[in-house]
């Protein structure tokens, strides 16, 4: 009998789920003889993909959805039973908060850069030499630049600091948690820089390259049109749990650490933290690089470009009302906050109205975000407290007479991983030391190439192809 390869997978979040399942689904189909190990430091696997249901709630902790555009993470869950519970977000209003007061996001803005003109030059959101600098991308030329720059050098040089400020810091930092002027524009928006290479003008350029920006409004239908993200209607967990059903019983060890990996003659020795060991052909670490440069203490020069590598602490808070006690409601879905205003909440998603599956009828509920670089100490306070000071946030916009029937307060601790400038090229000088100092192992996960829940997957399944090629099957 031909002896099994063993591949272990460190690290229990989508990207290592994923790996696991496509692993085991390929083995499967082809009969291979292939030994797949899951080490999953905590009690669950998942990471930062949790949920929380209480009452008839569906209140996610962490990610709430997945764009669909990006298809991996549609496939997957189809894949494993939940195509019936997919569905898309109900679309609405949504706004920019600046200095107090909620401004629409304007027709037409992707990712904030203006697609049409008429809503740019009627929105208050920018003063008039603010909108006369943004029309100057019109006529500046492209960049010289050959490498990596800033997001903030990027778009402040082609529209300027005021749509910076108070459109697309707000929207990017959603995403990233960032600090703008650190981050990488090739790590996280490279077609930007590709718009503004070929058509000269971002503005031009994305217009012509964006499907939903070539129809005019009414084309889309607005509010009505379908929304770009999906999730699960019963929650984000029982997607990981759908992945986790589908792996080889015993084949997933919680509640244990991997704390170093060593190479041998022939493969590598993991230690694990209940004093065991394992041993593999191939690794996959889809644990965070934090974890990662520990874990390769005899090789810290591999991992060492990534010991500065920042991530940023933030915590979600949902808050559920009775329909009565919101006084003065917002038409739409949420807002973001741009840096400039005096508040500590980032952004407030209208959960009940973007995902109704997520509320009983009659009832509210809000997700908050809080932290962002250089104002993360909030994360450490009590639940109490960062209540308090995310009701005292809402309440400049909102009119909510009373406390919440219930709140859920999520921290992230260091867990927004910073892509800064020169990301990309050291992610290519990390896989090929690895490729030539450490080979069949590899990595994949949100502190590498991108951290959206379809980019984890998508790295799974390409870590997948490369163990499969080198352990020959
Ligand atoms: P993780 O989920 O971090 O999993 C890594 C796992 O490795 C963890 O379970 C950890 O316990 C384990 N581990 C660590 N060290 C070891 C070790 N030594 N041995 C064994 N195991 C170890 N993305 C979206 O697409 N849509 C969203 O709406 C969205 N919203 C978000 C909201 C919040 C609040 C946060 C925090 C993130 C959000 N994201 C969103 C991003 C997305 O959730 C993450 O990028 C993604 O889940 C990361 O997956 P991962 O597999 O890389 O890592």
């Amino acid at each position: 009998m031909t002896e099994k390869k063993k591949v272990v997978i460190v690290g229990g979040g989508i990207t290592g789920l994923a790996a696991a399942y496509y692993l085991r689904k390929h083995a499967r189909e082809n009969q291979l003889p292939l030994d797949v190990k899951l080490v999953e430091s905590s009690h669950r696997v998942g990471g930062k993909m949790q949920t929380y249901v209480k009452d008839g709630f569906v209140i996610e902790r962490g990610p709430d959805s997945f764009l669909e555009r990006k298809e991996s993470a549609g496939r997957l869950a189809r894949e494993v039973g939940l195509g019936d519970k997919l569905v898309n977000n109900s679309t609405g209003k949504s706004y920019v908060l600046v200095k107090d007061k909620l401004h629409p996001m304007p027709g037409g803005a992707v990712m904030g850069i203006p697609t049409q003109i008429a809503p740019f030059v009627t929105t208050g959101l920018f003063s008039w030499p603010g909108k006369f600098r943004a029309a100057g991308d019109f006529f500046i030329p492209p960049s010289k630049v050959k490498g990596d720059q800033s997001l903030g050098e990027f778009f402040r040089r082609r529209l300027g600091d005021e749509v910076v400020e108070n459109l697309i810091e707000p929207l990017l930092s959603g995403i990233y948690a960032g600090n703008i002027d650190n981050m990488s524009l090739l790590s996280t928006f490279p077609q930007f820089y590709q718009v503004e290479q070929k058509y000269g003008s971002l503005i031009l350029g994305t217009k012509k390259t964006t499907p939903s920006a070539k129809k005019k409004p009414a084309e889309t239908g607005q509010a009505k049109k379908k929304g770009m993200f999906l999730t699960v209607t019963t929650g984000l967990q029982s997607f990981v749990d759908a992945i986790e059903s589908k792996l080889e019983p015993g084949s997933v060890i919680k509640g244990i650490r991997v704390d170093k990996v060593s190479k041998q003659e022939n493969g590598y020795r993991l230690r694990l933290s209940s004093g065991e060991s394992l041993d593999a052909d191939s690794i996959l670490i889809a644990a965070p690089h934090e974890a990662a440069l520990h874990m390769f203490s005899d090789h810290e020069h591999i991992f060492d470009p990534f010991r500065d590598m920042p991530s940023t602490s933030v915590a979600t808070v949902a808050m559920a009302f009775p329909e009565s006690v919101i006084k003065e409601d917002i038409d739409g879905t949420g807002f973001v906050v741009s840096r400039n205003s005096d508040y500590t909440i980032t952004a407030c998603t209208w959960t009940h109205k973007k995902w109704p599956h997520t509320t009983p009828e009659g009832k509210v509920l809000l997700r908050l975000y809080v932290g962002r670089p250089g104002d993360e100490a909030i994360v450490e306070l009590s639940d109490d407290e960062i209540i308090k000071i995310a009701l005292e946030d809402l309440n400049k916009t909102m009119d909510i007479q009373a406390q919440p029937d219930f709140a859920v307060v999520s921290r992230w601790k260091e867990a927004m991983p910073q892509y800064t400038v020169g990301h990309k090229e050291r992610v290519t000088k990390l896989k090929n030391d690895l490729a030539s100092e450490l080979p069949g192992v590899y990595v994949g996960g949100s502190s590498y190439e991108g951290v959206g829940l379809p980019d984890c997957i998508d790295q799974g399944e390409a870590a997948v192809e490369k163990i499969l090629s080198y352990l020959k099957l």
